[in-house]
Parts: structure tokens; C-alpha cells; sequence
């Protein structure tokens, strides 16, 4: 059993800047990344929208933003361990322990923020092609359908920004959306629908995903006509929102109908001296400036809390 202070599971934007906050409160955090260190930032292309750090001619990209911060952490005396949790043991502790796939640790406080990871259509087809055209991230495989026609499916802001990224591969980029109407914001909106590469299919849904080896169509439906039809396609983006990664803390820590962890205005969760911060727990902003915020706030009333029990 390593002893620590304090550990936080993940490393995106909330647990990143928690560890920055607690690490210049010199309490050594452990930081154990999960699968990819930086979570979803670090799969997305130009990040336009973080206060303070626009910069017309270079936008910041995620993985940069990861960089810097994953410096600035270390710096201020954060470890990382390049592991996955697959167990803790919250109701017994403090102090709590937090179990990976090569070390159990004991930790006197414990920031998780785990994130979210992207939904699945569930259709026919998609498990069988993901990564050989089905896809959930156009930065990561954008580069792959050059010269060719993809469908994006989703309305929100991640399928608008995503298309549009695409068009800088693809001849064409044909969002199909569930709804007449998009879910996205307006400025994305204009951006898509001034863009001559994307086109829309609306009020239709995916009901299978076709091809021999590779994707090559899908069957589409009109959910308001029911009337059928095919589409031939190269790739299938698929950007219709998210889950929460909490089932290794299920049992553990008080959670919504969906899975995420239900936290207070200070980020403690229903075990004292645990927090969550970040996409685990809020499935409305999911910003990284909301996440980087959540992170501080989470690192913060931690260090409060462990100053009174001593
Ligand atoms: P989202 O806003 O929840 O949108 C998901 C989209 O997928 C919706 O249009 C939804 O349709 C559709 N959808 C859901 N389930 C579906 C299914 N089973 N089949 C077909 N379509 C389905 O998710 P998001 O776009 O990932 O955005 C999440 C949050 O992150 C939002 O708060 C967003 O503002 C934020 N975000 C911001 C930026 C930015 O500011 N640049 C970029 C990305 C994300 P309906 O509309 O009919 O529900």
C-alpha cells in the first residue's frame, strides 16, 4: 500500500488545474491520468473559447493546452502515474483507497475527475466498423478521409464544430440530425451553414451502418415520414453527446439516474473529504473553462478540509 496525501483520478482540464492548486498547497498530489493524459482536450484540434489565451493567427490547440498545464502542475510538485483505477474504497476511509492496475494507494483526500466519455448510437454495424470509418473524433481521424464524403450525426455544438474541422479533409461532411432544428449555438450554426462543404439530412436517424471491411453506407429512416433509404458514405462521425465514467465508483459515491457524481457548491461529494470536479459531475457546461474552475474549487475545499482534521 503506497501512502499519499492526496490522490486525483484524471487528468483532464478539472484535474489538471486541481493539481495545480493543490500541489502549490504543497501536499505532494498523485495524479493517476487514466488512459489518455489530458482526457478529451487532448483529442480536439483549436480551442477557440478558453478566456485569455485567443490568439488569431495561432490558436491554442488541446494537446498545448495539456502541455502547459501538465508542466505547470509537475512544476508545483504534482506526480503522475500513466495508470487506470479500477477500484476504491471510499465508505471505509479515510483515509481512502484507490486501487490501479499495478499499485493500491491510501490517500487522506481524494479529487475525482474521471470525465465523460462519448455515446454510442447502438446501432447495427457501428461496434464492427469503429476505426475502420465509424469514428468519435475528427481530430483523430479527420486525416483519413481526405478526398472523401463522411456523415456526421448529432445537432449540439460538438458535431457542428466537428464537421466543420472535417470539411478541411473531406469533399463533403453531411450532418444528419434526429430534429429539424439544431442544438448548437448560434455562432456555430452560422459558421456550418455558411460552409459550402456541409450539407444537412434532417429529422432522420442511423438505423444501421453498412460495408465489407470498411464503412461504405447507412441505412437512414425519416422518424417523422418512417420512409427508408440508403446513403453511401465513406465514414460515419458520430457526436451525440456523452457519458459520465463513474462505474468503478458505483456503490462508493452518491449518483444521479445517469451516472454522475452528485456533488455540492463546494465540490464534496457524499463522502466527506472526497470532491469531484469536472465532466464526472456536471453534465451542463462541460467547458474546459467550467472544468478548470470546478478543478480549483474542488483542490481548494480540500485543502480546508484537511487543514481541520489536523
Ligand atoms: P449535446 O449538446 O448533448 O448534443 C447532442 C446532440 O446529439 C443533440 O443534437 C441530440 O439531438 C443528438 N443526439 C443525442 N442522442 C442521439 C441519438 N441516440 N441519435 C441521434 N442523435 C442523438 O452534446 P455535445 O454537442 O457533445 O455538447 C455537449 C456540451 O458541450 C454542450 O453544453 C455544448 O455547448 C458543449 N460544447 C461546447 C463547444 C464549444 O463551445 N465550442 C464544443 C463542443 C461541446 P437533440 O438535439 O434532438 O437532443
Amino acid at each position: 500500500m503506497q501512502k499519499e496525501r492526496v490522490i486525483i483520478i484524471g487528468s483532464g482540464p478539472a484535474g489538471l488545474s486541481a493539481a495545480i492548486y493543490t500541489g502549490r498547497a504543497l501536499l505532494r498530489p498523485v495524479v493517476i491520468t487514466g488512459t489518455q493524459l489530458g482526457g478529451q482536450i487532448s483529442l480536439t484540434s483549436e480551442v477557440e473559447n478558453y478566456p485569455g489565451l485567443y490568439n488569431p493567427e495561432a490558436t491554442p490547440t488541446g494537446p498545448e493546452m495539456v502541455e502547459l498545464m501538465h508542466r505547470q502542475a509537475e512544476h508545483f510538485g504534482a506526480r503522475f502515474v500513466y495508470d487506470d483505477v479500477t477500484e476504491v474504497d471510499f465508505r471505509h476511509g479515510p483515509p481512502f483507497t484507490v486501487r490501479t492496475h499495478s499499485q493500491t494507494y491510501s490517500a487522506d483526500a481524494v479529487i475525482v475527475t474521471a470525465g465523460a466519455s462519448p455515446k454510442h448510437l447502438e446501432v447495427p454495424g457501428e461496434e464492427e466498423y469503429v476505426g475502420r470509418g465509424v469514428s468519435y473524433c475528427g481530430t483523430c481521424d479527420g486525416f483519413f478521409f481526405r478526398g472523401k464524403d463522411v456523415a456526421v450525426v448529432g445537432g449540439g455544438d460538438s458535431a457542428l464544430e466537428e464537421s466543420i474541422f472535417l470539411t478541411k479533409f473531406a469533399d463533403k461532411v453531411t450532418i444528419i440530425h434526429r430534429r429539424d432544428e439544431l442544438r448548437a449555438g448560434p455562432t456555430l450554426q452560422k459558421r456550418a451553414f455558411a460552409n459550402e462543404k456541409i450539407d444537412f439530412v434532417w429529422d432522420t436517424v442511423i438505423d444501421e451502418i453498412q460495408g465489407n471491411g470498411v464503412v461504405q453506407g447507412v441505412k437512414l429512416r425519416n422518424v417523422r415520414t418512417d420512409e427508408a433509404g440508403e446513403m453511401p458514405i465513406d465514414g460515419v462521425f458520430i457526436f451525440i453527446g456523452h457519458y459520465p465514467n463513474s462505474k468503478f465508483l458505483v456503490g462508493e459515491l452518491a449518483m444521479d439516474e445517469h451516472g454522475y457524481v452528485i456533488t455540492d457548491e463546494f465540490m464534496r461529494t457524499s463522502v466527506a473529504g472526497v470532491y469531484a470536479a469536472g465532466e464526472i459531475q456536471d453534465p451542463h457546461y462541460r467547458q474546459i473553462a467550467t472544468s478548470v474552475g470546478q478543478g480549483v474549487a474542488a483542490a481548494m475545499q480540500l485543502e480546508r478540509w484537511l487543514a481541520a482534521q489536523e
